[in-house]
């Protein structure tokens, strides 16, 4: 697995991808929590540009201009992300031993007994920790 450049990390900060990059792996790309913080992230980057975009706009130009900055790199990317960790969960609640075990919790796609995250439809304790949910 390669290493994220500095370029990468800056993108996955604000997390401003639609798709998962090669090489996250071992862990979920999406989860709920880094949506959630990502988003909050992208608002208050729009917040900080708008106040400074006021004293040379005007007002109801900066109002358009935060409503649409809020919708398109705020609430619609996050939309678009948790859709694709949703699926993601799906797929390995439907397609994997793990997603009938009782030890793997969907919200972070964790296996609570080997403490891993579930990435493939091989399970990290190779079936014998599978309990029935
Ligand atoms: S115990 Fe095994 S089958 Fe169950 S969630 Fe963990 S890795 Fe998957």
């Amino acid at each position: 697995m390669r290493e994220p450049s500095n370029g990468e990390k800056l993108l996955d900060l604000f997390l401003l991808r639609t798709r998962e990059p090669e090489y996250a792996i071992d862990q979920p790309f999406y989860t709920t929590g880094s949506i959630v913080a990502a988003a909050l992230m992208r608002i208050a980057l729009i917040a900080v540009v708008t106040m400074a975009l006021k004293s040379y706009v005007s007002s109801s130009t900066t109002w358009w201009i935060a409503m649409i900055g809020l919708w398109g790199l705020g609430v619609y990317p996050a939309w678009l992300q948790y859709d694709k960790y949703h699926e993601r969960v799906e797929t390995i609640t439907d397609g994997t031993l793990c997603g009938t075990c009782r030890h793997f919790n969907r919200t972070n796609q964790l296996c609570m007994i080997m403490d891993e995250h579930v990435t493939s439809t091989t399970p990290p304790c190779e079936g014998e920790g599978w309990e029935p949910a």
